[in-house]
């Protein structure tokens, strides 16, 4: 058994993709999957230099048709990938109005108006005090944004410098937690994402110790996904992933249509 849905990828509809949507699905399906959700990036927050990318009335439009071409062989999910929701909360509600939207991945990128992979960052900041400030923007997009699963939740861990050695959530366990608990109390899900072990680190993000306490939490909503920015990323680490969702204690990972989850056996 594997896992069968890749929750997290972007086509040419994101300004940092190059592929179609038919070259990832062939991709889904050679890589052995049931369902993929398409989630482009939605960077609508005002300093974003790529925020006039995106347009919803390009991109439903042909997901909704190979969503249709390709039933019976792979299931398509139309989703977004929606950066810093909470900040711009009055557009993402016109955009969730109008659009048939199957799932809301909610991602945290910036520290204000630092990308969180702007090298800049690390010169000005000790990567302690980044990290703190990160995890505070999580807890902010969590309370208050609309999402429907939270987006690598420690993405800083990417962009730590390797000679600091990994990445440790120990220190930030209580504002995790918290972050965690609201999950959990908004019955949100959130997502393992495989990207950091396509970069040479071993873990995902988050890694295996912020899985368990998710648990212990009571939390049972994950979803899992590669961030393929093209199609020979679909899916990968995912063995790995399965291997620290049974370590953790999970069984199940989540699924949506039409931003309603359903919980499948893995
Ligand atoms: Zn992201
Ligand atoms: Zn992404």
């Amino acid at each position: 058994m594997s896992i069968p849905c890749d929750y997290h990828m972007h086509s040419r509809f994101s300004s940092d993709g190059q592929a179609t949507i038919p070259e990832m699905c062939e991709a889904a399906i050679r890589a052995g999957l049931r369902e993929i959700c398409l989630t482009e990036h939605v960077d609508w927050i005002p300093w974003d230099k790529t925020r006039d990318f995106f347009n919803p009335a390009a991109y439903v439009p042909v997901a909704l048709e190979y969503k249709n071409r390709y039933e019976g062989r792979l299931t398509i999910r139309v989703g977004l990938e929606i950066s810093e929701p909470h900040l711009v909360s009055d557009q993402i509600k016109i955009l969730l109005a109008s659009w048939p939207i199957d799932f809301v991945l909610g991602s945290a990128h910036w520290i204000d108006q630092s990308g969180v992979y702007f090298t800049e960052l690390y010169q000005v900041h000790s990567v302690d005090e980044i990290e703190r400030e990160y995890f505070k923007r999580v807890l902010e997009l969590v309370r208050d944004g609309e999402f429907d699963s939270l987006g690598h939740l420690d993405l800083v861990k990417r962009y730590r410098p390797i000679e600091l050695g990994p990445f440790d959530a120990a220190p930030h366990r209580e504002i995790i937690h918290e972050i965690l608990r609201i999950l959990v109390s908004r019955d949100k899900a959130f997502e393992v994402n495989t990207s950091p072990l396509r970069r040479g680190l071993d873990s995902t993000c988050p890694g295996l110790e912020v899985l368990k306490w998710y648990r212990d939490l009571g939390g049972e909503k994950l979803t899992i996904g590669s961030d393929a920015h093209n199609p020979e990323q679909i899916a990968t680490g995912f063995d790995t992933a399965l291997e620290m969702l049974r370590a953790a204690g999970f069984k199940r990972i989540v699924r949506f249509e039409r931003r309603q989850p359903e919980l499948i056996e893995v």
